[in-house]
């Protein structure tokens, strides 16, 4: 079962990512838009680990909503609310259990990228984030062991988004230029799923 630790380490280590590739996430966005996906991300973490080392929400929800929270008040980009949804949604369908299953984190992430699919009108294929996220959250299983393979999923996700033209967010501005470059928010959240592996394989060698 995952408690209220995990989800604050799971977080952490996302920031630690962001902070790590901010440079490629911001020269991949430079390439297909303005240049700030990296400070975007970077600023937001920040701001999600401030909040962490500050408050000591309770329950997995609880940490995931003040999480999102932080990223919509932080990060001026499309990827701020996009992100902020996606945490929120996920922390809210999760309740107030104080431990969650693998299953049913699952089943709470495929709600939260619905709630950014409806928020920002792309679908599968768009070159958005979305092309990682939503194979990700379909490998998911009923154990942490799929965790992995919804990595693998994402990283080839956001592989996949190189040949795409973006239909959505600011890329689209640029039709068939947009063509060759990989999407940086699908970049992004191959970062955020990574996390979650790593987070059960850091406890792993931990314990
Ligand atoms: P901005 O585009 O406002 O500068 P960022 O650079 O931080 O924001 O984030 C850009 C990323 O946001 C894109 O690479 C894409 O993955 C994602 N994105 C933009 N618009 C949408 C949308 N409508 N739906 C899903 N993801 C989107
Ligand atoms: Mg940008």
């Amino acid at each position: 079962m995952l408690d209220a630790d995990f989800f604050r380490r799971w977080l952490l280590t996302v920031a630690a990512a962001v902070d790590r590739e901010a440079d490629r996430l911001t020269e991949l966005d430079s390439a297909i838009g303005d240049a700030d996906h990296g400070i975007n991300l970077r600023r937001g973490f920040t701001a999600v680990t401030a909040a962490l080392e500050k408050e000591t929400p309770a329950t997995p929800g609880a940490v995931l909503v003040l999480a999102g929270r932080q990223l919509i008040s932080s990060v001026g980009g499309a990827s701020g609310p996009l992100y902020g949804t996606l945490l929120r949604r996920t922390g809210k369908a999760l309740g107030d259990d104080a431990e969650v299953s693998a299953a049913q984190l699952a089943d709470a992430l495929r709600t939260g990228v619905a709630a950014v699919a409806q928020l920002g009108g792309a679908k599968a294929g768009d070159k958005t984030m979305l092309d990682a996220l939503e194979p990700a959250v379909a490998a998911l299983g009923d154990t942490t062991d799929s965790f992995a393979v919804a990595r693998a999923a994402a990283d080839q996700g956001a592989l996949a988004t190189v040949p795409l033209q973006a239909r959505k967010g600011r890329a689209s501005y640029l039709g068939e230029r947009s063509i060759g470059h990989q999407d940086p928010g699908a970049t992004s959240s191959a970062l955020i799923v990574a996390a979650l592996t790593e987070t059960v394989e850091a406890a792993e060698v931990d314990s």
